[in-house]
């Protein structure tokens, strides 16, 4: 499935991508469709070993500013934004697709929950939009900008094995939230996608993962799963002036499976 047909929505428009693990990785969809449309990026990655991965991905959209960056480490995050200073002065957006738990958290009850396991997934999927969005927000000029964050629906809604990353992503929406109000006089919106699931590195982390997909798709309006495309357009929305007036948003790309009560 392409995006759109060229209409160069995302012309002039610069930003970072956090999450890019390999070409499966939903930021890497979002990065597709944003370059399609004419957006330069910048990308990271966490561990040394992914930079092999990352770095074609990045010279096939190319981009060259691909830098390490461990959202865990706030010196790592201020170090990428000082570098993203000196190689464009200013950026216009952030997608943020970025988020962990212990595996032994994704599986069993949310009640046996370790403290340091609660500690890693709030951390790491929700805190580090904040931290992000702190930095992003002294790169973006008096035009503004957009920030991008990824969800899900067990935010929402207990979903079997999501766990405390359901937690965390109910800590993630509502930083939407406040972070929209508070960048929102600096025209910096910032808005959430809640994907339906797609088979990623992360997603095959979580228990029963495969029953998830098949229930969807037996129950969502669309009768389908959602495509990876189909996320990366929304980003592209939320990076275009398409969007202008949209903050503080999760929207759902998920085949209507959210709307459903039975
Ligand atoms: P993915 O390809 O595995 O991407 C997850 C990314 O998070 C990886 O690049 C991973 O890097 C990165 N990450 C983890 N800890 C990090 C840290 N401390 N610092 C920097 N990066 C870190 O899986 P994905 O499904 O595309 O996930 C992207 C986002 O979409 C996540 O927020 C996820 O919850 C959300 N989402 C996914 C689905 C789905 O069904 N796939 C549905 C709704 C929402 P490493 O690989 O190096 O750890």
């Amino acid at each position: 499935m392409r995006t759109l047909a060229l209409m160069g929505i995302a012309v002039g428009k610069k930003g970072i991508v956090f999450g890019v693990a390999n070409d499966h990785s939903l930021a890497w969809y979002c990065a597709r469709a944003l370059h399609e449309e004419g957006a330069e990026l910048a990308f990271t990655y966490q561990a040394e070993t992914l930079e092999r991965r990352v770095r074609p991905l990045a010279e096939s959209v190319k981009s060259t500013f691909v830098e390490q960056c461990d959202l865990s480490d706030d010196a790592q995050i201020e170090q990428v934004f000082a570098k993203l200073k000196s190689h464009w002065g200013s950026i216009d957006f952030v997608v943020h697709a970025v988020a962990f738990a212990n595996k032994q958290d994704l599986e069993g009850h949310f009640v046996d929950t370790s403290r340091d396991g609660f500690k890693l997934a709030l951390d790491v999927s929700a805190y580090t939009l904040t931290a992000v969005a702190r930095q992003a927000a002294q790169l973006m000029d008096s035009k503004g900008g957009s920030i991008i964050t990824l969800t899900y629906y067990g935010a929402e809604k207990v979903v079997p094995h999501y766990n405390v990353m359901g937690v965390a992503k109910a800590a993630l929406e509502a930083s939407v939230r406040y972070l929209a109000a508070d960048l929102g006089e600096k025209n910096i919106r910032v808005n959430a996608i809640s994907a339906g699931p797609v088979r990623t590195l992360a997603a095959m982390g979580i228990s029963g993962f495969r029953d998830m997909l098949k229930y969807v798709e037996q129950r969502a309006p669309l009768k389908r799963n959602v495509q990876a495309e189909e996320v990366g357009k929304t980003a592209l929305y939320f990076v275009s002036d398409l969007s202008s007036g949209v903050t503080g948003e999760v929207v759902h790309v998920d085949c209507g499976y959210s709307i459903m009560g039975m």
